[in-house]
């Protein structure tokens, strides 16, 4: 596979201002495009103008949902550089998604290549504000025409890019959270581990009814016994009880964050002690009746940290650390967002500058 070819915009959309942005509707002038064909492999990687896709009605991906995707973020830096966090891995990760539902291996560096060109191309849209960042969306899909089910023998790869506003507009508040103990999102030896569409589909039932029930999302718990704590809807979860940091294990029920790994990588830097296992549900609210649960949070690329302020699980509630941000939630955030923003050494060299 060689070059990335480039074609240009004639006529450039308009870029929002940084106080009107909101998530993920409206779109840059370019994305990256490559596709694939049995026989071929990988082919034609290219940065063309942003447009709607062409595809039969009877592409697979519309009957059988052979479809991934990776969510990263790129930032405007203090001294107005533009940095691009930890893309490598999310790219890793797409291929390791891909391999679940059986779409063909991508070249990570062509991908990576592809990304910071595309980048490059649109600088001017990763807004400058505090909070705000450039949303990048890889995603690939299967696209032959054929309804027998099988694995595809054509696909194309993406990647859209908008500018959004910063999560926490309103403040950083804490969150009302469902301990679901009715569905479950995935199980082991399913797609749990990887970001597939089908395991955002699974996911809307639950989180629907929970906001009906008032809450922001629900607490998954693993699909086997429903006892034991897996994510917050579509983040990881994060406990400080006692003087520990305490993160589910992984065990291929789900997603292995970013996010996650980056907190469990700075938390011995920052003095903070970090433990994957096991954690009954049930642990948590004996822990807070003895008082040693302190903070809960959610992790994930969208919010960085998301506070939790109230658990609720089979009517019994429980509200976490007087329903305000806790000290751990707080140092975690301004770090990973330091780091962001060029403010904190990035030690671990994960920016990409571009
Ligand atoms: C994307 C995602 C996360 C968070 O992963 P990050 O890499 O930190 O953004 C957690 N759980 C699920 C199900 C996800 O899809």
């Amino acid at each position: 596979m060689g070059e990335i070819a480039l074609e240009l915009v004639k006529d450039h959309k308009p870029i929002p201002a940084d106080d009107a942005l909101g998530f993920g509707k409206v779109f840059t002038d370019h994305m990256f495009v490559m596709d694939y064909e049995e026989g071929k492999g990988w082919i034609n990687p290219r940065i063309v103008p942003f447009s709607s896709v062409t595809m039969s009605t009877a592409a697979a991906v519309l009957h059988y949902g052979q479809a991934i995707f990776e969510g990263i973020k790129a930032f405007r830096t203090k001294d107005g550089q533009v940095a691009i966090y930890r893309a490598l891995d999310h790219l890793k990760r797409l291929n390791n998604s891909a391999k679940y539902v059986c779409i063909p291996e991508m070249d990570v560096d062509i991908l990576h290549k592809g990304l910071k060109k595309l980048i490059e191309v649109e600088k001017n849209w990763v807004p400058k504000s505090k909070g705000t960042s450039l949303y990048i969306r890889p995603f690939v899909f299967a696209t032959e025409s054929y309804l027998g089910v099988k694995v595809a023998g054509k696909y194309s790869c993406y990647i859209i890019l908008s500018p959004v506003g910063s999560y926490y507009s309103a403040g950083f508040s804490p969150i009302r959270i469902k301990v679901e103990d009715y569905y479950v999102r995935a199980i082991k030896g399913g797609l749990g581990e990887a970001k597939t569409s089908s395991n955002y589909a699974a996911s809307l039932a639950a989180s629907n009814q929970a906001q009906k029930e008032g809450f922001t999302q629900v607490l998954w718990l693993d699909g086997v016994e429903k006892k034991y704590v897996e994510e917050v809807g579509t983040m990881n979860i994060f406990f400080v009880i006692g003087d520990e940091l305490v993160t589910p294990a992984l065990n291929g029920s789900f997603l292995n964050g970013i996010t996650r790994q980056s907190i469990l990588k700075l938390a011995p830097t920052l003095g903070l002690k970090a433990v994957e296992r096991r954690i009954p549900i049930e642990e948590l609210f004996e822990a807070h009746a003895k008082g040693e649960l302190k903070e809960v949070f959610g992790s994930g690329t969208a919010a960085v940290i998301s506070p939790v302020g109230e658990l609720s699980y089979k009517g019994k509630n429980i509200v976490i650390n007087d329903n305000k941000v806790g000290p751990v939630a707080q140092l975690l955030f301004d770090q990973i967002t330091g780091i962001q923003q060029g403010l904190v050494e990035d030690k671990f060299n994960w920016l990409d500058f571009i």
